[in-house]
């Protein structure tokens, strides 16, 4: 247990230094090239983080083809910096289970409210230690030795892209990832800030999970965060209703297990009819 703190806290050193490199970043500018790198990494980092820690690992939304898809697709999303897939998938199934209460580790509403809840939800129950630590990690992750070796080893993966960004581009593309780490963190803080405040509430879910296209963007998906509450083991979460009728909307993370699922990356993609999705639309 000790080993496995300390190893965790690793992540909390790796998130200081890109903000620190992010503001950095901001002062003294960086090139055009550091400007497409740090999209790059963005994106490819978030869909990782989306694909597979989110829709795959937490929700088994779809099935990789074979252990090797998802070994690969696990060591991009570590490389984003938030942890590995077993603390990923403990705190964010705890989420689904107790949305808005004191049991749920990222709530706006719950135990604050107000701006400390936002702020809480947004980035400070990571600071919490029985979340930074947790006493029980998630059975299927922890048999397989290579996700759990990932898990514990969460830092090698960004190390290796902070070392390999220095030999592409110096300290120009160092700085161009730390603010896409900073800005990947804070993203996905949106998610469980806003995306639980702000927003449409097209399905009926008990919970206060919004729809915001903003998050949705920035999450290149996520972001519809209401359907999947409502929908939870839906690969798809870009729904939206529109004059009480389903409408699919960008979903960036579910194209790519679209075009996976062309390439015989995965199989098994779990999708609802619109007759199912309207069972649930919230009557206003
Ligand atoms: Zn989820
Ligand atoms: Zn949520």
């Amino acid at each position: 247990m000790w080993l496995r703190n300390s190893l965790y806290s690793i992540a909390y050193l790796n998130l200081l230094v890109s903000h620190l490199g992010a503001i950095y970043c901001l002062v003294v500018g960086i090139s055009f090239n550091a400007a497409l790198y740090l999209l790059v990494t963005y994106i490819v980092r978030m869909l990782a983080t989306t694909v597979f820690f989110h829709r795959f690992i937490s929700h088994k939304s779809f099935c990789p083809a074979n252990r090797w898809v998802t070994y690969i697709g696990c060591f991009i999303a570590c490389s984003a910096g938030q942890m590995g897939p077993s603390w990923w998938k403990v705190h964010h199934l705890n989420h689904h289970k107790y949305t808005d209460t004191n049991e749920d580790p990222h709530s706006p509403i719950a135990p604050h409210k107000g701006i400390i809840g936002l702020l809480y939800a947004e980035f400070a129950w990571v600071l919490v230690p029985k979340y930074a630590y947790p006493d029980e990690l998630p059975i299927d992750i922890e048999n397989d030795p290579i996700l759990k070796l990932m898990d514990r080893l969460h830092f090698i993966p960004s190390l290796s892209l902070a070392y390999l960004s220095l030999l592409m581009g110096g300290m120009d593309f160092f700085l161009a990832l730390c603010l896409s780490t900073t800005l990947l963190f804070h993203s996905n803080g949106f998610l469980n800030s806003i995306g639980h405040l702000y927003g449409k509430q097209d399905f009926m879910t008990k919970n206060s999970s919004r729809n915001n296209s903003f998050v949705a963007v920035l999450t290149l998906g996520d972001g519809w965060h209401n359907s999947h509450h409502a929908f939870p083991k839906s690969a798809r979460h870009g729904y939206q209703v529109r004059h009480g009728r389903i409408a699919k909307v960008p979903d960036p993370t579910f194209w790519l297990i679209q075009l996976m699922g062309k390439l015989k990356l995965c199989h098994s993609i779990i999708e609802y009819s619109d007759d199912f999705l309207e069972t649930k639309i919230k009557q206003k």
